[in-house]
């Protein structure tokens, strides 16, 4: 009988069950890890209400995670038990028109792990032993689960082409506070975070986020940035909410020549006004990024191992995996949760930061 494992189960929309399933048996080209960590993402709030994947049901969600590897394929090189890891959730065909292009995530055999495949709510997940990073001994195992978020804004700030001395305006308080401090790194001499959130926006001041703009407390945001600006708009927008009216706000900010960097994801169907009239003679640019891909996830080690980037403060809690369903309806209700993890080794919760 193969062994068994806890794993917190997505059977169906709204219907997350944790309960007892085989350990995955891997093949010679995976990695069997055990799970440390995985944080939560706005990405498993939409499976759970089954808005994103519910045609891969049933199946563990989790796609943030760390953990220490316990089994290797025969053919994995330069990884061994015991190894402190993360892994690259993202797979594809590696032959096809996208893939030769290095544009894996238009791949038509792309899965993520957590999102399309089994992923790290639970006791062990498996990867392919090409998709595992090695942990430096500097990075904590709760920020080794926070390399898949900010690889995402990695790849997002690389298509954005931030460059030094230039003006960054961020929609967005979640991803939005490491965007910002990244940019700012980047050599962007005017960041500015606007959000909803005051307590996130005064957290990210705290974390060094140079300005910080409460939608609350300005009446006309656009206006607000232009001031900012000499009257211009940014040189670089990045959209980090996913609604057509953020998008519409966040278009109105690019100054001319500039470029809209999109990174929230909106409903399939909504749509945004925007009149070619600004693209052709304003030469502006918009950019898409859905995932951190290949060298964005050494990089985003490299940011958090570094101390130059710490989301340290952004960590909430941990809570147990039979908490899952509980901390996702947290947080959606409390505005003071920014991210909480979940680990299958802990049977109460641990507050981190207050
Ligand atoms: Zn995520
Ligand atoms: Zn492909």
């Amino acid at each position: 009988m193969s062994k068994m494992m806890k794993a917190a189960v997505q059977e169906a929309p709204n219907k997350l069950v944790v309960k007892e399933v085989p350990v995955p048996e891997i093949n010679d080209n995976e990695v069997l890890i055990k799970v440390k960590y995985t944080g939560i993402c706005g990405t498993d709030h939409s499976i759970y209400s089954g808005k994103y994947s519910a045609e891969f049901l049933p199946m563990i969600p989790g796609h943030e995670f760390s953990g220490i590897v316990e089994e290797v394929g025969g053919n994995a090189e330069g990884i061994k038990k015991g190894d402190r890891v993360t892994a690259d959730i993202n797979m594809s065909c590696g032959h096809c028109f996208y893939c030769l292009r290095g544009q894996k995530l238009m791949c038509s055999e792309f899965t993520q792990l957590g999102i399309h495949t089994n992923g790290s709510y639970a006791e062990y997940v498996k990867v392919p032993w090409g998709q595992v990073h090695i942990l430096p001994d500097s990075l904590s195992m709760l920020r080794g689960a926070y390399i898949e978020p900010l690889s995402c804004v990695i790849h997002s700030a690389k298509a954005a082409g931030i460059e030094m001395a230039s003006s960054v305006a961020i929609i967005g308080s979640g991803l939005g506070i490491p965007y910002a401090l990244l940019a700012q790194h980047l050599g962007a001499t005017k960041v500015i975070l606007i959000a909803r959130n005051k307590q996130k926006l005064e957290m990210a001041h705290e974390m060094g986020v140079d300005h910080v703009v409460s939608v609350h407390d300005v009446d006309d945001p656009v206006a607000h940035v232009k001031e900012m600006t000499e009257g211009r708009g940014a040189d670089t927008v990045v959209e980090m909410v996913g609604t057509s009216a953020t998008y519409e706000t966040a278009w109105k900010m690019v100054r001319p020549g500039g470029t809209l960097a999109s990174f929230g994801i909106t409903a399939p169907d909504d749509a945004m006004e925007l009149k070619p009239f600004d693209v052709v003679l304003g030469e502006r640019k918009i950019v898409g990024s859905t995932a951190g891909v290949g060298q964005d996830w050494p990089d985003a080690i490299q940011f958090m191992a570094s101390g130059r980037i710490d989301p340290g403060r952004l960590f909430s809690k941990v809570v147990p995996l039979e908490n899952l369903e509980k901390a996702l309806d947290e947080l959606k209700n409390d505005p003071l949760l920014t991210k909480v993890f979940v680990s299958p080794e802990v049977s109460e919760e641990e507050i981190l930061n207050k």
